[in-house]
């Protein structure tokens, strides 16, 4: 079988969390098919000792568990060449949350290396030395970097070519003209009293591209007015 063209490597402390729900529906399909690649590593396998050891206490004293910087840099470079033309991504609530340009940018390149943190974080050394890019998804603290590698795999695979059915489908969703998505109905045309809105009902293309723009920047304008250009 051919190299699927997008690659995935995700080092972690728990690869059988993986594929996990990459597995099923759109991505579990594409996975199937060779579109996109999965490979979870287990970092515990650059362990030090009898019990291979990853973590130790902070310097400095205080609560939890560091990933060590050596254990990490081993697990990545053994993952990945230094001419590995994939971006190598940290999961961290300290980095840029993750948005829909980003995630278009991943999504048109080579793949990603993510690493997953776990306890109290990584030793800082790591993240300079093997030049790892800080990834948030979000103002939260999860209790590990695993679920937000999915969440980040996820939002590029199903970018890739040929894994959503109609190819427009990506075009015109939330974020990616800077709005929030318009409505959506479908059958039944009456719902407990509720109707579907007239417009969509008349087969009037230029209108219902109207209405849909100004309902998605009315919903823009109420729920994130930050996503609306500066003026
Ligand atoms: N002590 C850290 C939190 C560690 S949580 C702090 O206060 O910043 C353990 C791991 O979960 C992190 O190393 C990271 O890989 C992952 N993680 C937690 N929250 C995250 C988020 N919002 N986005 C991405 N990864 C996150």
């Amino acid at each position: 079988m051919t190299e699927a063209p997008w690659r995935a490597t995700v080092l972690t402390l728990f690869p059988d969390m993986f594929p996990g729900p990459l597995g099923l529906s759109l991505a579990g399909d594409a996975l199937a098919r060779s579109v996109w690649s999965l490979e979870a590593r287990d970092i515990r396998d650059h362990g030090r000792g009898r019990h291979r050891a990853v973590d130790d206490t902070p310097a400095g004293g205080g609560a939890g568990m560091v990933l060590r910087a050596d254990v990490l840099a081993e697990a990545i470079d053994a993952a990945s060449p230094a001419d590995d033309p994939r971006p190598r991504l940290l999961m961290s609530p300290r980095g840029r949350p993750l948005d829909q340009a980003r995630v278009r940018a991943l999504a048109a390149g080579p793949g990603v290396l993510v690493v997953c943190g776990r306890f109290e974080g990584v030793d800082e050394r790591v993240i300079a030395g093997r030049a790892l890019e800080e990834v948030s998804i979000g103002d939260y603290v999860l209790s590990g970097g695993e679920l937000g590698a999915l969440v980040l795999m996820d939002a590029c695979v199903r970018l890739l070519p040929g894994v959503m059915g109609k190819e427009a489908s990506g075009s015109e969703e939330s974020f990616e003209n800077g709005l929030l998505e318009y409505p959506h109905y479908t059958r039944p045309r009456e719902w407990e009293g509720r109707e579907i809105p007239q417009i969509l009902l008349s087969g009037d293309h230029g209108k219902i591209a109207k209405w849909r723009r100004a309902e998605a920047e009315k919903l823009t304008r109420e729920r994130r007015p930050d996503l609306l250009p500066k003026r």
